[in-house]
């Protein structure tokens, strides 16, 4: 497989590679990306499972079945340097891998933000940009009007 895309966490001890292209991206403003991450909001890049190839040290997980949302959540990460790699939810052939540990981060163009209803109070959104109250993957997501 010839990889498209490529990450590691801050340490190194973890690298992983992509072969194919994002199946969706978005920042999610959710209790649980704000305090699973200590910041504001998190943002991912979604690839298929089986486009991803981890290396080096195996990923930590934390899972978390007392989500705001009712969704196990499975946070991963580095076990020596704490970068948080991505996340898991069970179900769903698809990795959130953090935008922050790939190395191509900087072309990628984040549209969509989830979870507004929970979005801390100095956010904004960009003018172009698609703001969902709560979740969108599951189609219950009520886009909201700026
Ligand atoms: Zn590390
Ligand atoms: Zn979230």
């Amino acid at each position: 497989m010839v990889s498209k895309y490529s990450g590691r966490c801050r340490c190194g001890n973890v690298t992983y590679t992509i072969s194919g292209e994002p199946v969706w991206n978005m920042s999610c403003h959710c209790n649980w990306c704000q305090t699973t991450s200590g910041s504001a909001f998190r943002t991912f890049v979604l690839f298929k499972e089986t486009d991803l190839e981890i290396s080096g040290d195996s990923l930590s997980s934390y899972e978390d079945t007392t989500t705001d949302h009712g969704r196990p959540m499975i946070n991963q990460f580095c076990r020596n340097c704490g970068t948080q790699i991505g996340i898991n939810v069970p179900n769903m052939n698809t990795r959130h891998i953090s935008i922050g540990t790939l190395d191509q981060r900087r072309d990628i163009e984040i549209k969509d933000n989830i979870w507004w209803q929970e979005a801390l109070k100095f956010v904004s959104f960009p003018i172009n940009s698609d703001v969902y109250k709560t979740g969108y993957w599951n189609g219950t997501g009520e886009k909201i009007i700026k």
